[in-house]
């Protein structure tokens, strides 16, 4: 069985078609700039790769050209062969707690929570019509960044505020990642040839966004992201936790309304922030190498959060069977792991040098002796949702 994972953003459609339960990638690319006349069409399949610029002015016609692209480089016969399409939707608010099969009244929901994520729902919606009027007959669902994090208890996603601001407008901590902290505490289970209903873990999804959760029994207690994206640990551009007062004092001392100061901490907080320099993990331990004061203190700071939220989370979770580094920084920056494991060693932790060369690549990293397990896991966002769409259009 075929299915296509979609990822739709603004003015981006990635896509990977997998053939199911084989898990094996047909075909996979990304069209960007969308609405643009030099938008880019880029697909890969098998090791070739095709890459198109050209005028691509809506979504529905990135899918359209993709479709053709299928059957005209003989990937596919006919598109009957697709049986289910995946899409990623950033947010579900508390009416999602799994995937679900799209329907109208799905549709009304996602849009019912797009001021929530007003950046995404809106651009995922775009991207889930745009493929159902070209495949009418498909069955597609649902996969929500939010939905694994449904399990938290209340304690837990309620912040200390006026309680009408959550029965009025949902202020609550509601997550992210969910997708890829899910594939990655099933493949830790695996990994410690445990089942999942008997395992504690502490996942570290650290790309350019970043967050951790901790798992218990395969189901998510607590998070480090919140009402927005912009919560928890510092990450390539967002700020993490910061004390919210400082939004107003900056708002006056620089003569910025809330929205900008907002943005500032959204979009040149993090690393770009500290180091001035860039958002860009690679740039900056190189200008760690060169002695780099700013980019060190930036490095330095995400890892002690990320070392105080696994404290944090080795509590609520009552121990702690592994510790997991996935994303784009977790799966290839071992300075950022080492960083991280030098400050768990009152919990035993020890980290093996050599391994944690490795990159990319399912790893314990961790010595024989350690305490709690260290594994690095790369993640997999797409299967996860094609699994969840043949597990739902069945
Ligand atoms: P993601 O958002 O998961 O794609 O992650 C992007 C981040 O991963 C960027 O900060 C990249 O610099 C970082 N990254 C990707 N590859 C490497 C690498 N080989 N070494 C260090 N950082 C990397």
């Amino acid at each position: 069985m075929k299915v296509m994972a979609v990822n739709a953003g603004s003015s981006s459609l990635k896509f990977q078609l997998l053939d199911m339960p084989s898990e094996m990638v047909i075909v996979s690319g990304v069209v960007e700039r969308i609405g643009l006349n030099d938008s880019i069409f880029t697909i890969k399949f098998g090791d070739k790769k095709n890459k198109e610029i050209t005028s691509i002015p809506t979504h529905n016609v990135a899918v359209n050209m993709l479709l053709d692209k299928l059957l005209n480089l003989n990937i596919l016969k006919s598109l009957d062969e697709i049986e289910g399409v995946g899409h990623r939707v950033v947010h579900g608010g508390e009416y999602f707690s799994d995937s679900v099969v799209i329907t109208d009244e799905v549709v009304d929901a996602i849009n019912k929570v797009s001021d929530l994520a007003p950046l995404h729902n809106p651009a995922n919606l775009t991207g889930i019509k745009a493929f159902q009027e070209a495949l009418p007959n498909i069955k597609a669902v649902a996969v929500f960044d939010t939905a694994f994090h449904q399990t938290m208890d209340q304690v837990t996603y309620m912040y200390s505020v006026p309680y009408e601001w959550y029965t009025k407008y949902g202020v609550r901590k509601y997550g992210f990642h969910g997708t890829s902290h899910k594939y990655v505490s099933l493949r830790a289970a695996d990994m410690l040839n445990k089942k999942i209903e008997d395992t504690k873990v502490i996942i570290c999804h650290i790309g350019n966004g970043a967050s951790l959760c901790a798992v218990n029994g395969g189901k998510s207690i607590d998070t480090s992201m919140g009402f927005t994206p912009l919560s928890g640990i510092p990450m390539g551009t967002r700020s993490g936790d910061i004390d919210p007062a400082i939004v107003q004092f900056i708002s006056q001392k620089e003569n910025k309304n809330l929205d900008e100061v907002i943005d500032e901490l959204n979009k040149k907080s993090g690393y770009l922030g500290l180091s001035g320099l860039s958002s860009d993990s690679r740039d900056l331990w190189e200008a760690v190498e060169r002695g780099d004061k700013k980019s060190i203190l930036a490095v330095e700071k995400q890892g002690k959060m990320i070392a105080d939220y696994i404290g944090a989370y080795y509590l609520a979770l009552g121990g702690c069977d592994a510790i997991c580094f996935t994303a784009g920084i977790g799966e290839n920056a071992g300075e950022t792991r080492k960083l991280v494991a030098d400050r768990l060693g009152a919990l035993g932790v020890k980290l093996d040098f050599e391994k944690n060369l490795t990159r990319g690549e399912e790893t314990v990293i961790s010595t024989e002796d350690s305490k709690i397990k260290l594994l690095l896991i790369p993640t997999n966002e797409e299967v996860m949702i094609a699994r969840d769409t043949v597990r739902l259009i069945k």
